[in-house]
């Protein structure tokens, strides 16, 4: 079968690998739609910590069961799996905080992702109850982007984005776009899309709906969201593009217990900002991370997409052949695109 393989560092092939059987307990898959996102790009470039080469890439995954070796699963079903794979015994995982699981691994880092034609389902995923249905009537296309969504819904979670609220989204990539998607189905009052690329911008723009979008290249952010919001800044604010500034500007456009998302993370060589702790500490602003997704989100995530309440369909801009999977990560990685998704 033909795969995507990561080898080293800006060496990734498509090449083919022999086709893998299910052991007990695992499950075969048909990769039916991978969706690519900014980490994949990020992995060809630099590699990861996590990955030791060859492994096959691709973490937003959907595809058919062809061959079962567990309980309750049989050929025929169509299945959505997780890409951050909690322990489910650890101490946060009894607490239910399996995001932030010290032992999680992960689809295309530690096992072989969706970025092939065929795939197992570690017993993992299946431990942790990651192996989710795909409600009837959703595209394998439209399941691949759940794994992103479930991220998003953690975040917004964790930033309490509610009834009401005037959201800032910084970053108009797939991830911005989701955000302000679902921003609007939790109640927001008024959402506003960041970017310094106006293209980018534009585009997430006519898609997405904003009721303002504001870029940074041409205009002060903290002064536009103050005015669009009375002077009273921002209910939430969430950064979704992996830059310092945008954090900095982040906490000084959040109104008075605001809650900031620092979503996307910073360069692992420069990850200190300057904040200005009397901000945080007067208007009572309360800042929180995000660390991917765990398996209920997913489930919650695709219930989201296949009601309707968060449309993802047309964010996908761009569907690729397995062949052209370089292709797609050119696509991502000049932002020319807001989802791609490979088709094996
Ligand atoms: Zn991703
Ligand atoms: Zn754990």
């Amino acid at each position: 079968m033909r795969v995507v393989r990561f080898h080293a560092p800006g060496d990734v092939r498509i090449e083919d690998a022999p086709e893998p059987s299910p052991g007990p307990g695992e499950v075969k898959i048909r990769v039916r739609a991978c969706s690519t996102c900014g980490t994949d790009v990020k992995i060809l470039r630099f590699g990861h910590h996590h990955i030791v080469p060859p492994r096959v890439m691709g973490h937003e995954i959907a595809g058919e069961v062809v061959e079962s070796g567990a309980d309750g699963w049989v050929p025929g079903d169509r299945v959505q799996v997780i890409a951050a794979i909690p322990c489910g015994t650890c101490a946060e995982c009894r607490r239910g905080r399996m995001t932030v699981c010290p032992n999680q691994v992960s689809m295309g880092y530690h096992f072989d992702g969706g970025f092939a034609e065929h795939m197992i389902v570690p017993v993992n995923v299946l431990a942790v109850d990651g192996l989710n249905r795909i409600p009837d009537g959703l595209s394998y296309a439209e399941a691949s982007v759940a794994e992103p969504l479930a991220c998003v819904l953690n975040g917004q979670g964790l930033a309490r984005v509610g009834d009401g609220d005037d959201v800032v989204v910084m970053g108009s990539g797939p991830i911005g776009c989701l955000h302000v998607r679902l921003a609007r189905a939790r109640g927001a009052g008024r959402v506003f899309l960041v970017d310094l690329n106006r293209e980018r911008l534009d585009l997430a723009a006519a898609l997405v709906g904003p009721d303002a979008a504001i870029c940074g290249a041409e205009t002060d952010v903290v002064d536009a969201v103050l005015k669009l919001t009375e002077g009273r800044g921002a209910d939430v604010v969430i950064t979704a593009a992996a830059a310092g500034a945008a954090q900095e500007q982040a906490v000084q456009m959040a109104a008075r217990q605001g809650r900031i998302s620092f979503f996307g993370g910073l360069p692992k060589d420069k990850p200190v900002i300057a904040l200005d702790s009397n901000l945080v500490h007067y208007r009572e602003l309360t800042i929180v991370g995000a660390n991917g997704s765990s398996p209920a989100h997913n489930k919650e995530a695709l219930r989201l997409i296949a009601t309707g309440a968060v449309p993802v369909a047309d964010l996908i801009t761009h569907r690729l052949p397995l062949d052209r999977a370089l292709d797609a990560f050119g696509i991502v990685a000049r932002g020319e695109a807001i989802k791609v998704t490979v088709e094996p």
